[in-house]
């Protein structure tokens, strides 16, 4: 049996600062703790980064897609369009407002949605596209902006992990009818726990204003029935303080996969789009010989390795068909990155001698049979 390495390289590394801590501090001791004017102040600054678009702050990402689906008014008898190579969110989201997901497979390159195969999965039924920007890789979001056109469908971004991620210049969160973030620790940046709705539309803001916050806006004059998912003005602040470092952070995550991406040839790295910008929530190399002893290899040489996700969505559990079988869905390159997938650490607090390690062990482990 052999120990935990001696200088683990974590998979993730959450970022918890001087400066996180004295804002929440602050706020504690200012005694105005939940959606008041850190929250407020959150709101606003975020909005730079979704191209002006409104922001409303929930208290996670989860929270962002359900709330976002319910002011859509979608529930029971609808369709909506999701990867089944995703977070079981994306789909939990979908069928905690009593609705279906249709599960569809993703382009082998980006790991994302695959366009051709959304539009062939619209029926009668569908009311909506949900594109999951996977890894901190945009969708095609051109193109699935243009399906959701010629059907009239809404279009959700599951952008939990693609904070700052660009479509030729357009930021995610800034196409779909709404964009839904992650401020989870492990995310690109966090607030302890939260999320983030983005829209264009005055009215859907205004009605995520009200569904986050039991129907009101103005106190006990409640307009429709609400939940509660609000942010806590600890977590907007953590947030804001976070916000404040991503551009930097996003720079070394992007300049940590380029290292890697020219180092690494033993396992098979992540190719980008043409006019994507990754934000390289994950670094997500493909093994094509055997997965389980290149991360038995990697494990043993301290670096931090997982796989996001090991199983497709629609295998899991609850999305089994009646019989216990995975239902009708046929997604080959679904299965095969499943099968395929490793994450290696890729994260902003990596020096360059973790980088040499990461590459030197991926190599090492390409070749582990
Ligand atoms: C993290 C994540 C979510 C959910 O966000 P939470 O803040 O954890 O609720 C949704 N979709 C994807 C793709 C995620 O990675």
């Amino acid at each position: 049996m052999v120990g935990p390495h001696p200088e683990f390289i974590p998979p993730a590394r959450p970022i918890i600062g001087e400066a996180e801590i004295e804002a929440a501090v602050r706020v504690l001791r200012s005694g105005r703790v939940v959606q008041g004017p850190e929250v407020a102040a959150f709101e606003e600054e975020f909005g730079e980064l979704v191209a002006g678009r409104h922001c409303v702050a929930v208290n996670s990402g989860t929270s962002a897609l359900q709330l976002t689906l319910m002011a859509l008014g979608f529930g029971p008898g609808d369709e909506v369009i999701v990867p089944s190579f995703s977070f079981a969110a994306s789909a939990n989201a979908v069928r905690l407002v009593g609705a279906e997901p249709v599960f569809v497979d993703i382009e082998p390159g980006s790991f994302c949605v695959d366009p051709e195969a959304v539009a062939a999965a619209v029926t009668p039924r569908t009311v909506a596209i949900m594109p999951v920007h996977l890894y901190g890789h945009p969708a095609a979001m051109d193109k699935i902006m243009a399906i959701a056109e010629r059907h009239g469908l809404a279009v959700v971004e599951d952008a939990a992990q693609a904070h700052g991620a660009t479509l030729h210049g357009t930021p995610v969160g800034a196409f779909g009818t709404a964009g839904c973030f992650s401020f989870y620790p492990t995310k690109n940046m966090h607030a302890l726990e939260g999320g983030m709705v983005t829209t264009a539309d005055p009215e859907l803001a205004r009605t995520l204003r009200l569904l986050r916050n039991q129907g009101m806006e103005q106190r006990y004059a409640n307009e429709i029935v609400g939940a509660n998912m609000r942010m806590t003005d600890v977590a907007a602040a953590i947030g804001r303080v976070q916000l404040t470092q991503l551009a930097e952070w996003t720079e070394q995550r992007r300049a940590n996969a380029k290292f890697l991406d020219s180092t690494i040839t033993g396992l098979v790295t992540p190719p980008v789009a043409d006019g994507a910008r990754h934000v390289y929530h994950q670094y997500t190399v493909r093994a094509t010989g055997n997965r389980d002893a290149a991360m038995t290899r990697l494990t043993e040489l301290g670096i931090g390795n997982a796989v996001y996700y090991p199983t497709p969505i629609h295998r899991l559990k609850p999305y089994l068909a009646e019989d216990g079988t995975p239902g009708p869905w046929e997604l080959p390159e679904t299965e095969r990155a499943a099968a395929e997938v490793i994450s290696l650490p890729v994260h902003p607090s990596l020096s360059q001698a973790d980088l040499d390690r990461i590459a030197e062990g991926a190599n090492l482990a390409g070749g582990a049979r």
